[in-house]
């Protein structure tokens, strides 16, 4: 469907708001799955209420209270992944060297890239400016990036056959940028404006939240830079991180 290059929106203010609910979600989901777990209470005291003779009536019971657990564990998966994202009070701004830094992320995947047949491939402009940003945010960006590239050509290529890179370099403009590109399985046209919501994943229940590029954008435009993609069906896609300038 040929390429298509896409400006993402405001999005990541909706990623923000998400982030207060899932604060205010979380405290009466730890109530419920807490320490004293109140669904098992509930299940010995039903439990010591019924005849001994009533051991269907108590399977019945116990099944609803798998789901009610397992239900509970889904909504605090989906509360934890927007809160570890989306904690901005914690962030520590200070320079980033890309040279230094970027390599350290790559050596955090490098082994898992292997394992999956992926070539993983790094060039580091050594005019790349400096960039402001907390060390960690920064590192979540980029390691959210690889992990959904990985997935991405494991859908297309299985475990060979994969090729992964991560470029730097200096704009036009002076800024910092970042190349995230992958042979994967790319963005149809259908989904590459949805990419950036909150909540938008193609990924299998459990196995995806729908919330990293949001919060990533956040972090991104947090530092007033940009993040774009570029991607064809088929072929694969090319995330571009721009960040202004330390001097
Ligand atoms: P999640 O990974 O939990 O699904 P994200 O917000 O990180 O959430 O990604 C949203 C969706 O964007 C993914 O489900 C996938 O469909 C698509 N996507 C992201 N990165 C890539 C990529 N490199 N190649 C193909 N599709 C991608």
């Amino acid at each position: 469907l040929g390429n298509q290059l896409i400006r993402a929106v405001q999005l990541a203010e909706i990623g923000e708001m998400a982030a207060g609910f899932a604060h205010e979600i979380n405290n009466p989901l730890q109530i419920i799955k807490g320490e004293h777990l109140l669904v098992e209470t509930l299940m010995k005291e039903i439990a010591a209420l019924l005849p001994p003779t009533s051991g269907e009536d108590l399977d019945e019971i116990q099944d609803s209270m798998d789901q009610i657990k397992l239900q509970v564990n889904r909504c605090s998966e989906i509360t934890h992944a927007i809160l570890k994202f989306g904690r901005k009070n914690d962030s520590k701004p200070e320079v980033l060297n890309p040279c230094d830094i970027i390599p350290e992320i790559i050596h955090m995947v490098e082994k898992k890239a292997h394992v999956e047949g992926i070539d993983m491939r790094m060039d580091i402009a050594h005019d790349t400016p400096r960039f402001q940003g907390d060390a960690s945010q920064f590192q979540q960006v980029i390691l959210n990036l690889v992990n959904n590239a990985m997935d991405a050509i494991a859908q297309a290529h299985g475990t060979s056959g994969g090729l992964l890179s991560v470029t730097s370099e200096k704009t036009d403009q002076g800024d910092a940028q970042i190349n995230i590109s992958d042979n994967g399985v790319g963005i149809g046209s259908d989904n590459i404006g949805k990419i950036f919501s909150p909540f938008f994943t193609t990924k299998p229940v459990g196995k995806g939240t729908g919330l990293g590029l949001s919060v990533c954008y956040g972090i991104i435009k947090n530092l007033g830079g940009t993040m774009t993609v570029k991607s064809e069906q088929g072929k694969g896609t090319t995330f571009v991180i721009t960040l202004p300038a330390m001097v």
